[in-house]
């Protein structure tokens, strides 16, 4: 791999590596990074490995190979602190804020000494809390150069940092922000960098789409009427009646929200039609139309006072931004892509791209003559005030492009991750993980499941993890396909063996996904109970416990996309057009590498040994299941339960923190 890379580097051009579990991904791509002397950003798609990468792996390897090299750490603005907010914040007789006064002055006593401004340094403050939107800007907020503190300002400084360096480590957020919406300071990054790697590569495109589509939510009209009302009261109070505006603004904004009050929250509605789906077309258009009479309220309120003080011209330009969005979704959807309303506590409308491709041909391989998409951007980022000649410079001229992952697709071709990525071109590596992993694990789908569609069948998985994870003393991880399932098992298996004191029983949300790695991680070590978890979504990836502490992998169904998600069933319909199968061109790859994802979990180094149960017996009993075993690591099949516990009985034999 750091061969290939190498060349990549030296060739230019692009190079897709999956590389499994154990093979060194990261130190195989550094290496020939920070030996070829050539300006590079690093990619990641969390925070944390982001952060992990500059102060621990790259720090490691500069000191041995004895480089002089400047390294640079670049996050999105919402990770810093705006000292500007933090003063407005501080001044503010918003009674809402009194309860944030401990933290705010807590974060106050740390803005006199940090450098960086990074709020990840602030020990004790929860990334959930509410108080970082109020310390943070974003895009719509930040004042740019007008601002009082703009000199200081740890986002500007942050960003002339990595302007200066020779290694810039970034996140995948970031990334597509700046390909978006040319802001976030890659803009003029990006044209001077030879070499670009993107780690954990495998999420490019869903964090892609996320950022390339356009959205207008609640929360942000919501805030936005805040901004609108404190700004209006602070500096222009009773030229314009601000509490009149912004009072029909908000209600205007509720009355969308409760459009679909009689949704369950966490749906997403189909919208291929000119209303979404489950919302009264009289209801909705009349909340779009009032809405879009609200906003050009509070543009003219904006306009007679915008000479008044930076702060208005701002906010006239995120209200005109938002007015530009919402004529947009009362257009038809563009060609090839699709819509949705997602609800939560607020409502957000989307309309996604179906994929990448296009993003990566026009604008990172620069492929597209037309630069198409690229006008409609500079035409937005008019809007959004950024300056043309800025958003101009961004044809990259960047040489080499490194995907990497240790999960990219099911075959050599990689086609899950290098189709909706448009890198089908690319050169393609796949270096097998060194595991034995015959020796060291086995799989098994217990005999006697319930269909996965069976009442029954959470229940019984339910069930049959009680009795082997108390054979085990905890070491176990049970993964869901839903969020209903990791409920209803996590209670089960807490009244079973959680509330009696045998086992810690854990459960997604119940803390931070760190918190709850660590004390899974400890397991019985430091004298305490050995673990459960029940974990769906993210911990399906990223969740990672060497050695003992975990033995046993639970899933409980095989991880199909779900059909009925608009987006899903916009791909499918795509596929069917093309005259493919949805099923075995886009359903039957998305489960295939899920579950190599979620059997990753199991052996994390050569010395660990385990065993995965997939509790759905379309596995072993559909033609397809053999495709699907295909794609995992080649573990010993076991098929029957007698078999299964005495390979269970040898792993507790073997552990050095036997409960027995
Ligand atoms: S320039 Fe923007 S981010 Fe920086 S201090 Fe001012 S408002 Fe905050």
């Amino acid at each position: 791999m750091a061969m290939a890379v190498a060349e990549t580097i030296g060739s230019g051009g692009e190079l897709v590596v999956e590389a499994g579990t154990g093979v060194g991904k990261t130190y195989a791509y550094l290496v020939p990074v920070l030996l070829s002397g050539r300006r590079a950003l690093v990619s990641t798609a969390t925070k944390a490995l982001q952060d992990q990468l500059f102060s621990r792996d790259i720090p490691k390897l500069v000191e041995v190979l004895n480089l002089p090299i400047r390294v640079a750490l670049l996050k999105g603005r919402g990770s810093y602190l705006c000292t500007y907010r933090l003063s407005q914040a501080r001044q503010s007789h918003d009674a809402s804020l009194r309860i944030h006064a401990h933290a705010l002055s807590k974060i106050e006593t740390w803005s006199q000494s940090t450098r960086t401004g990074d709020l990840s340094e602030l020990s004790g403050l929860d990334d959930r809390s509410p108080v970082i939107s109020l310390v943070t800007s974003n895009r719509d907020n930040c004042l740019g150069s007008p601002c009082p503190h703009f000199k200081s300002c740890h986002v500007n400084l942050a960003r002339k940092e990595a302007m200066a360096a020779d290694v810039v480590v970034i996140n995948h957020h970031l990334f597509f922000a700046d390909l978006n919406v040319r802001e976030t300071g890659m803009a003029e990054l990006l044209p001077s960098v030879q070499a670009v790697v993107f780690d954990e590569a495998h999420q490019l495109n869903e964090i892609g789409i996320n950022f390339l589509g356009r959205h207008i939510s609640t929360s942000q009209l919501l805030e936005l009427t805040r901004d609108v009302l404190g700004a209006g009261i602070q500096l222009a109070r009773g030229l314009v009646d601000w509490t009149l505006i912004c009072n029909v603004l908000e209600k205007s904004i509720r009355d969308l929200r409760l459009t679909a009050q009689h949704v369950r929250a966490g749906s997403r509605l189909r919208w291929a039609e000119p209303v979404p789906d489950d919302i009264e077309t009289a209801d909705w258009l009349t909340a779009m139309a009032q809405l879009e009479v609200a906003l050009h309220a509070a543009q003219a309120a904006l306009d007679t006072v915008s000479e008044m003080a930076p702060d208005f011209v701002r906010l006239h330009e995120r209200v005109s931004l938002q007015l530009s969005a919402l004529a947009h979704f009362q257009a038809p959807c563009e060609e090839g892509a699709v819509r949705w309303v997602e609800l939560g506590t607020q409502m957000r409308l989307v309309e996604s791209p179906l994929d990448i491709s296009r993003a990566v041909q026009t604008h990172m391989l620069n492929r597209n003559p037309s630069n198409l998409a690229l006008d409609e951007e500079i035409h937005d980022a008019k809007l959004s005030g950024i300056d043309q000649s800025q958003s101009q410079t961004t044809s990259l001229a960047t040489k080499s492009w490194i995907f990497t992952s240790a999960t990219l697709g099911e075959d050599d071709q990689m086609k899950w991750f290098t189709e909706p990525c448009g890198l089908t071109a690319a050169r393609k590596l796949r270096v097998a993980s060194p595991f034995d992993y015959e020796l060291m694990s086995a799989i098994y789908v217990p005999k006697g499941m319930p269909k996965p569609n069976d009442f029954a069948h959470t229940r019984t998985v339910a069930t049959w993890v009680e009795k082997y994870a108390r054979q085990l003393g905890g070491r176990t991880l049970v993964l869901t396909t839903t969020l209903n399932a990791m409920r209803n098992i996590g209670e089960a298996l807490t009244a079973a063996l959680g509330q009696s004191g045998e086992l810690e029983v854990l459960v997604q949300g119940q803390g931070p996904k760190r918190r709850l790695m660590e004390r899974f991680r400890e397991g019985q070590s430091q004298g305490g109970l050995g673990c459960v978890l029940v974990a769906s979504a993210s911990f399906w990836e990223g969740f990672d416990v060497p050695g003992e502490a975990l033995q046993l992998v639970v899933i409980d169904k095989l991880p199909f996309p779900p059909p009925n998600d608009p987006l899903v069933e916009a791909r499918s319909q795509r596929l069917e057009c093309m005259g493919k199968s949805s099923f075995s061109d886009y359903s039957l790859p998305e489960a295939a590498v899920a579950l190599k994802q979620g059997a990753g979990r199991l052996i994390r180094s050569e010395t660990d040994q385990g065993l995965l149960v997939v509790c759905d017996p379309r596995l072993t009993g559909m033609a397809y299941g053999r495709r699907l075993m295909a794609s995992l690591p080649p573990m010993r099949k076991i098929d029957n339960e007698a078999d299964f516990e005495s390979a269970l009985v040898q792993l507790t034999k073997t552990s050095t923190t036997n409960p027995t």
